[in-house]
């Protein structure tokens, strides 16, 4: 946006992000971890690291809005057994045991050390899980950012994914023998097992469409010298047809990590560090193109919220719409009266909220009216998004 006020935005952005982090190293690192009041977390889901990651945030949320420390427990870890902290820095400095003097499973509050179930089990639901974000950040936040809860998550995320200097030079390392630079496009074409079951196919063509339209807009403003994209897949038959199919592309990626991605081989070290690398590729890029239905292309599209004032509008999605993975209700208000045109189109009046199920990316959106029940059809152009706000903890006594 080029309306002046680009350097408030960094500022600000700069300033949010280091009031929270700081609010997070507090919260994690309890004087007497004896007496901590704790919050319990398992990275046992049987599921992908895009899949965990956002199990250990769904956490830390629960953690953040309870004043708890997260104790991560990561022994026997799918991705690597000898657990998290090998690979990422620990979660905390002075307190990883969750030992204490009473034990409760949510919602028994009243207790030392608290578990919660995985978040689409959780029952009562409080108001805080995603898509909301703090009320005392919401001002602020609104005021720069286009999509405030991949930023809230993407700040969440960046507090956990601290890397190991092993972790971390393996990326760098990575990165460097890839020839990884700028101007870049992340391509995430997700395929084996999740085809068919949770997704549909997208040809490459229809992600390359994309890239070609993300640089043409660029080429408006600026001269490109090289069209680059970076491929992550786990289908390494992709990135040799990017290689074949488009010549005028500088085709970056190794169909080697995407060989070890595949549903057979994905839970091993060696498995961790592509995906690991991928991840923080894709999250590097200048823009993602993928398909949101995969949690890999959303926690990257989050990571990358930390990485620009505001990332929000630097994805194209060829399925989803954004989202956190048992959410509360999404909800978008209608800004234009609406007549239905055909049998499948729902009428709404300026004001109504719409619980949105999708974006079918021809103009129209799913959902249904709350006002009057309706389900099926509207103008995606008559709804604003609603920004879900809730109530948390303000931790106002460190915030001088
Ligand atoms: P989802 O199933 O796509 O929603 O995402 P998950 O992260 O939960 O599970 C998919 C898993 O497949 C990942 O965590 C990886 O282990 C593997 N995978 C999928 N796509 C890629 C990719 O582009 N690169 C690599 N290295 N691994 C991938």
């Amino acid at each position: 946006m080029n309306d002046g006020y680009e350097a408030f935005r960094h500022k600000e952005s700069q300033a949010l992000s280091d009031l929270v982090q700081k609010r997070f190293h507090y919260l994690q690192n309890p004087s007497d971890c004896s007496t901590a009041r704790k919050l319990v977390c398992k990275i046992n889901k049987g599921c992908g690291l895009g899949c965990q990651l956002h199990h250990i945030v769904y956490c830390f949320i629960m953690a953040y809005a309870t004043e708890r420390t997260l104790i991560l427990k990561s022994k026997g870890w799918r991705y690597h057994k000898n657990g998290w902290e090998e690979i990422y820095m620990p979660v905390s400095e002075t307190c990883l045991d969750s030992e204490g003097e009473t034990q409760g499973t949510w919602p028994s509050t009243d207790v030392q050390v608290l578990t919660v179930p995985i978040i689409d089990s959780l029952n009562p639901r409080p108001p805080y899980l995603p898509l909301a974000i703090p009320a005392d950040l919401a001002p602020r936040l609104i005021r720069i950012h286009g999509d405030p809860i991949a930023w809230w998550i993407g700040q969440l995320l960046k507090y956990i994914l601290k890397p190991q200097p092993e972790t971390a030079e393996m990326l760098e390392n990575g990165k460097n023998k890839l020839g990884f630079k700028k101007p870049i496009v992340g391509v995430h074409v997700r395929r084996t097992d999740k085809v068919g079951t949770e997704a549909a196919f997208h040809s490459l063509d229809e992600y390359m469409k994309a890239v070609d339209d993300y640089y043409d807009q660029r080429e408006m403003v600026e001269r490109i010298d090289k069209r680059r994209v970076y491929i992550a897949s786990d289908d390494p038959k992709v990135i040799d047809e990017a290689r074949r199919n488009y010549p005028q592309y500088e085709v970056i990626g190794d169909p080697e990590i995407a060989k070890h991605a595949a549903v057979s081989t994905r839970y091993t070290d060696t498995s961790l560090n592509g995906i690991m690398l991928d991840i923080d590729l894709l999250s590097k890029s200048d823009f993602l193109v993928c398909t949101f239905s995969s949690q890999v292309c959303r926690v990257a599209y989050e990571i990358m919220q930390s990485m620009y004032p505001d990332a929000s509008s630097r994805f194209k999605s060829l399925d989803d719409i954004y989202y956190y993975g048992g959410q509360n209700a999404h909800n978008v208000i209608s800004v234009m009266d609406h007549q239905p045109k055909s049998t499948d189109q729902i009428s709404m009046k300026t004001g109504d909220l719409i619980g949105i199920a999708g974006n079918h990316w021809n103009g129209f959106s799913k959902g249904k009216n709350i006002r009057n029940n309706q389900n099926g059809l509207f103008p995606s152009f008559k709804v604003n998004n609603k920004v879900e706000v809730a109530d948390f903890p303000t931790y106002s006594h460190i915030d001088e």
